[in-house]
């Protein structure tokens, strides 16, 4: 037996050891290392969600912005181009009547140079509100079309059921008054309305033309009322039971 065998396996026994030691410590470092990053992950996770959760909100409102008129907050003229043609499309598939009122107030330029544009921005805010409180279709969309001049989708209506509909909103605006200024102002509207069934060829033009048509005949024929294209025989205008149902 060689002198320097039990130190050699000695020696042996201690590098194991050693190498043991060290390679237990080199584990725990890892896990503790693997472990810090699992925390740096989810903490990033954690905040990669919220960013997109304010991302997500963000372009909600972004998108809502984009279709809202700032003044009054009722859709804009690029929402009612959007809107009305998809519901031609969609009232030409399913064969329903789709109609529309365009509405504008009477001898506005006189509430501004009275009252003062302030009064008269709080006044298309007032109006706008006051149709909106008339509405209660969720379907039906009220748009501001120009300055003064409001536009109303209202799918699955007839013409009868529009222009019930506008005249009750015309009344409505007639017998309350405004608060501008600190002082209360009588608002009138005129209105226009136009109904049908859209055909292979109709599009949003044909809907404002005609309607346009009849909101001038209003115009011209005094203001404060309702008029339709086509224009209704005076037999026609008298209340009709089950109307209501109409819209
Ligand atoms: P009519 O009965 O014929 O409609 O008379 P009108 O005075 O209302 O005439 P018109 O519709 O041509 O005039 C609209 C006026 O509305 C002109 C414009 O100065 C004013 N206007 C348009 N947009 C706004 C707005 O956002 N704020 C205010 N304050 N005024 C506006
Ligand atoms: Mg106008
Ligand atoms: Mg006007």
């Amino acid at each position: 037996m060689v002198d320097w065998l039990p130190y050699f396996f000695a020696g042996l026994l201690v590098g194991a050891a050693l190498a043991g030691i060290v390679g237990y410590k080199m584990l725990v470092r890892w896990q503790h290392a693997a472990s810090d990053m699992e925390t740096q992950l989810r903490s990033h996770s954690f905040e990669l969600q919220v960013t997109l959760d304010e991302l997500a909100e963000k372009n909600q409102q972004l998108e809502q912005q984009s279709q809202r008129d700032a003044l009054s907050g009722i859709y804009n003229r690029a929402y009612f181009d959007r809107q009305m043609s998809a519901e031609v499309k969609r009232s030409r598939r399913e064969q329903r009547s789709l109609a529309i009122i365009l509405f504008d107030i009477d001898h506005f330029k006189k509430i501004n140079d009275t009252y003062g544009h302030l009064a008269g921005d709080q006044a298309i805010k007032q109006v706008s509100a006051a149709i909106l409180q008339q509405l209660k279709r969720p379907g039906d969309k009220l748009c501001r079309y120009g300055g003064e001049e409001f536009a109303l989708i209202l799918p699955n209506t007839t013409l009868a059921g529009a222009r019930q509909l506008a005249e009750q909103i015309r009344q409505y605006m007639a017998d309350n008054k405004l608060l501008l200024a600190e002082q209360h102002v009588s608002l009138t509207l005129s209105a226009g309305c136009y109904a049908a069934i859209p055909q292979p060829a109709t599009n949003n033009d044909e809907y404002i033309a005609f309607a346009d048509t009849a909101l001038y005949r209003a115009k011209s024929a005094g203001r404060n009322q309702v008029q339709s294209y086509p224009p209704m025989a005076a037999s026609d205008c008298l209340d009709i039971p089950g109307e209501v149902n109409e819209h």
